[in-house]
């Protein structure tokens, strides 16, 4: 059997050998064995506690245990990590450095980051619950971006503009907007970190990253290599904190004047505040925000691929990502035959602690997650949806478990139609026409990704042009590498992140007019 988590494919040979080194760390007095399992922050290059020694502890979703406890931060600390990120940016230490220079820090930050792949898995799987396939996945392609970005900042070109006036010559330059901060989820906690901080780092910033509460702890052993890298103190700073400070802290951190620019992904609702607290200051933001993603089958798709791509794109990590598949709209010709090969495949998945071998679907991270996944559900249940299978938590597993779901008959009136359920919940809609299809794909404030299947080129062509998101995949549940551009449209957010294109959020053009020449 072949399992693929991510861009990574795992065989089970594999994932046991994996899984062995791994369980030394997730079980017994694994804490004795990790250097990455941190309790400080890092400010201005000193791993400190919160002024006010409060601390936050972090649970394990699949068990409630204590995995450990960072700093609660408040907005006093907070100005601190801002101060030392402006200070560095304008020391000669960092801001004379080459672009080839910040490129080899970054890839000495990459190589580290993949010879401790397996603690920072443990450490992944532990907060977040995420099976350790997936960690290990989510790795492989968090660490792309740092390698990407690294290659990249040596390319951040200018250009020379060919002049109207013989007494000038025009220059254009790409200069680093000053110190970014970056506000990241906690879905995935790796890579939201590396996809922004490199691109930062790459430019020239320095960075301010404000983890998710729910999963601070990866972003700090992913820091600690940055350190352990040769950066200069000052250019990462982690402000961990806690959902009472965050409200505060997000405050400052966007309207703090030696703030530049704010890259944020997380719920459309927090990006809209975040982007009102720019505007005050007229500052850049990047804004990866929800989704709300058709998954749309064709009556000439190969239905083994769509059931292997809808397999993917929905239940990678408990259905929690804003690129899911969240409305899954079948031609009616050919519903029944998908459904029914979509439930064999489903019959498969095995539902546990992301530690345990074999283990696909792990819990959803928080209470208020499963309360929402819950709700939504039974909403659909209420409004005369059909419950083909699951629709219910699963408490034998532990607090935060829900059954793989299929929930058939959607109507527009139901929450699954309009919301991001970012759970493992199918929501099925029959369609009969491609216009049809297109009009309730697009019948959504949000345009993250879209996928469908088909084997009619013309329609490929067609869809993919008229279907209004940021990412389309074709016969394809997985899309999103560091060479491409992630982002959306509509509510969906502001900008692009990885591709060539990821540097642009930090950098300002600058032109110089070069006078007064024979
Ligand atoms: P979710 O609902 O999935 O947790 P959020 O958008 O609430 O997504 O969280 C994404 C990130 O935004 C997290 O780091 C969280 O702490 C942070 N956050 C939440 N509320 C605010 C806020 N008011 N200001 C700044 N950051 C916030």
């Amino acid at each position: 059997m072949i399992f693929q988590a991510s861009r990574l494919i795992i065989t089970v040979n594999h994932l046991h050998s994996l899984k062995s080194i791994n369980r030394v760390w997730l079980q017994g007095d694994f804490r004795r064995n990790m250097h990455l399992l941190l309790n400080k922050t890092l400010i201005n290059g000193e791993w400190v506690s919160s002024s006010s020694n409060t601390e936050l502890a972090v649970t394990n979703p699949a068990n409630g245990s204590i995995v450990g406890h960072v700093p609660d931060l408040d907005v006093h600390d907070v100005n601190k990590a801002i101060d030392a990120a402006h200070k560095t940016f304008h020391s000669n230490e960092w801001s004379s450095l080459t672009a080839k220079e910040r490129s080899t820090l970054l890839k000495k930050w990459y190589l580290l980051l993949e010879s401790n792949r397996n603690e920072i898995a443990s450490i992944m799987t532990m907060e977040s619950g995420k099976p350790l396939a997936e960690s290990l996945g989510e790795i492989t392609y968090g660490n792309s971006f740092v390698e990407w970005f690294a290659e990249e900042a040596r390319r951040v070109y200018g250009e020379i503009i060919p002049t109207p006036q013989k007494q000038k010559r025009l220059f254009l330059t790409r200069e680093p907007i000053g110190v970014a901060a970056l506000i990241t989820p906690w879905n995935f906690p790796h890579a939201m970190i590396t996809r922004k901080a490199s691109a930062a780092i790459a430019a020239g910033c320095t960075v301010v990253i404000k983890p998710a509460e729910d999963t601070p702890l990866t972003a700090l052993a992913l820091v600690k290599l940055a350190e352990e890298a040769g950066f200069p103190k000052g250019v990462f700073n982690v402000v961990t904190c806690s959902r009472k400070n965050v409200a505060a802290v997000g405050e400052a951190l966007c309207t703090s004047k030696q703030i530049a620019g704010v890259s944020f992904t997380g719920s459309t609702e927090v990006g809209r505040i975040l982007y009102r607290h720019c505007a005050e200051g007229i500052k850049k933001i990047g804004l990866e925000l929800g989704g709300n993603a058709p998954f749309i089958v064709f009556e000439s798709a190969n239905l083994e691929k769509a059931v292997t791509g809808a397999m993917t794109s929905k239940f990678r990590n408990c259905g929690q990502a804003c690129v899911a598949s969240n409305r899954f709209l079948i031609q009616d010709t050919v519903s029944d035959a998908f459904t029914a090969k979509l439930l064999t495949a489903m019959k498969s998945l095995q539902v546990g602690d992301g530690k345990d071998q074999g283990v696909q679907i792990g819990p959803l991270i928080n209470t208020a997650q499963l309360h929402k996944v819950s709700d939504i559900v039974e909403d659909a249940r209420s409004k005369g949806a059909h419950i083909v299978v699951g629709g219910r938590p699963i408490p034998g597993k532990g607090e935060l478990f829900y059954e793989p779901t299929v929930v058939a008959n959607i109507t527009p009136d139901m929450r699954l139609y309009t919301e991001e359920v970012f759970g493992p919940v199918v929501a099925i809609l029959k369609f009969k026409t491609e216009d049809e299809a297109l009009r309730i794909a697009n019948d959504t404030n949000r345009g993250l990704a879209g996928y469908f299947y088909s084997e009619n080129l013309n329609q490929v062509m067609r869809v993919s042009r008229k279907l209004e998101v940021g990412m389309v995949g074709v016969n394809e549940g997985l899309l999103s590498t560091a060479e491409a551009a992630f982002g959306g449209v509509k509510e969906s957010g502001i900008g692009r992140e990885g591709s060539r294109h990821g540097i642009d959020d930090y950098v300002e053009i600058k032109y110089i007019c070069l006078g007064g020449l024979d």
